[in-house]
């Protein structure tokens, strides 16, 4: 593996991307990272993207059915920028039907673990996290709404950064929830996701949401573990994290343990309002605008989007109706207002409890599932795992989940959170964790 000016000073030619191309379909027919490989890529740094991400001229469905045959006229604006800067563009990635999901299921096509494929790859970025996981020289332009980008970076063994909610355009991602939703970026080392998020984050006119605001990287040595965090874990996952805790106190760290009040409120919160906003961003999908067509024009109005709307999965079926009764003007005050105020106590007491340090916990409270196991759980049993990746979230404030440790030959990450904007400060963590810590890999697609 190289960093990116490695790589474009090496300008790898037709062969290359050629030979790419190949050995990738075939590792995806086993797979399913992708939804589309771009065959025709003859230059630039690999990047792939999210499939709830706009590239001119390839469809976008978000692995809805809702959204097939839909494709863009445009790149986003973060994907304008990487092709700006010599970025290649090498495919589109599997994921959770609009985002909806923890495991990768909620959708027709399922990524599998590289590491093992009866294990789940996590969600709701799989095909990103598996194609950073299976390709040597790779970034993956992917998208957290509440932990998208950590859970799966941590199942497939990768490095995933979600910046700060602004810091990076939304214009040209399919919405799930437009007040938490943010673009970020998986690769297999800490640089190249820095490089990455310096190409494509800055404000942008078709986004009044992005921001101007500097970009930090004020460094710490103290973490802070949440006690009421830590409760929820499972004991191999305590035990090796604690073991992570000790090694990083070896290494000039020091760690506090910290209460955090509505800390464990935050998974139900998120799910109010995350609802909330998911009932109102699916209602575009009618089955005449985007993607799929209905065109039965002769059917009564209710028929007719009845029909056209029973392609949306359970899952996303589920969180229409959830949030739309939770939008209601008779329980608005109990449950949603309820949960911004939630929201709101949990961004200050992060903020208060991260003025001069950061937070760190295990990425993903349990082992990572087989497939066959995962698709036993819950709804609400489900939501529970989110537990560590919802606060940083809800919260809009920059995290990082890298790998640390490799449980049965299965990956696991941890998760380091920042204050707003500081979002440089946890790059520089992993970039110093990975000089003594090396990453391991089951496939290397296009090594150099
Ligand atoms: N599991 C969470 C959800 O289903 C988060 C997914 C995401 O970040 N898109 O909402």
């Amino acid at each position: 593996m190289s960093g990116i000016k490695d790589f474009q000073a090496r300008a790898p030619g037709a062969d290359y991307y050629h030979e790419l191309v190949a050995e990738l379909a075939e590792a995806n027919r086993e797979l399913n990272a992708f939804a589309v490989i771009n065959e025709s890529i003859s230059k630039g740094f690999p990047v792939s993207v999210k499939d709830n991400i706009c590239v001119s001229g390839f469809e976008a469905t978000a692995s809805s059915r809702m959204l097939k045959g839909y494709v863009p006229p445009f790149d986003a604006t973060c994907v304008a920028r990487l092709k700006s800067k010599g970025m290649g563009f090498i495919g589109k990635t599997v994921m959770d039907e609009f985002g909806f999901g923890t495991f990768g299921l909620n959708c027709d096509i399922r990524a599998r673990n590289p590491f093992d494929k009866e294990y789940v790859a996590g969600g709701s970025s799989s095909g990103s996290a598996v194609a950073t996981s299976i390709i040597s020289n790779h970034a993956s332009v992917s998208e957290s709404t509440g932990g998208s980008i950590s859970t799966p970076a941590s199942m497939c063994g990768v490095v995933g950064f979600t910046p700060t909610y602004g810091a990076v355009s939304r214009y040209g991602l399919i919405d799930y929830a437009n007040s938490l939703d943010k673009i970020g970026v998986m690769a297999r080392s800490a640089s190249i996701v820095r490089e990455v998020f310096d190409m494509m984050r800055g404000p942008d006119d078709m986004d009044s949401t992005s921001s101007k605001s500097q970009i930090t990287d004020n460094r710490h040595k103290k973490l802070v573990v949440v006690n009421q965090l830590l409760s929820n874990v499972d004991p191999a996952v305590r035990k090796s994290f604690e073991s992570l805790l000790h090694k990083l106190e070896g290494e000039g760290h020091s760690v506090d343990y910290v209460d955090m009040h509505f800390i464990n409120d935050a998974v139900r919160a998120y799910y109010i309002i995350s609802m909330a906003e998911a009932s109102t961003t699916l209602a575009r999908y009618t089955g005449y605008k985007y993607g799929y067509q209905h065109e039965k024009f002769e059917e009564k109005y209710n028929q007719f989007f009845s029909e056209a709307r029973e392609n949306f999965g359970l899952e996303a079926k589920r969180r229409i109706v959830l949030g739309t009764f939770i939008r209601g003007a008779n329980v608005r005050s109990r449950y949603y207002y309820k949960a911004l105020k939630i929201r709101r106590a949990i961004i200050d007491s992060m903020a208060k409890a991260m003025k001069d340090a950061f937070i760190i916990s295990p990425t993903v409270p349990i082992r990572t599932p087989k497939a066959s196991d995962a698709e036993r759980l819950s709804p609400v049993e489900v939501y529970a795992l989110d537990s560590m990746t919802i606060p940083p979230n809800l919260a809009g404030m920059p995290h990082i989940s890298f790998p640390y440790d490799y449980i049965d030959g299965m990956p696991i990450g941890a998760q380091l959170t920042t204050t707003h904007f500081n979002d440089h400060a946890v790059i520089s963590f992993v970039e110093e964790w990975e000089k003594a810590f090396s990453y391991r890999f089951k496939y290397n697609i296009g090594s150099l």
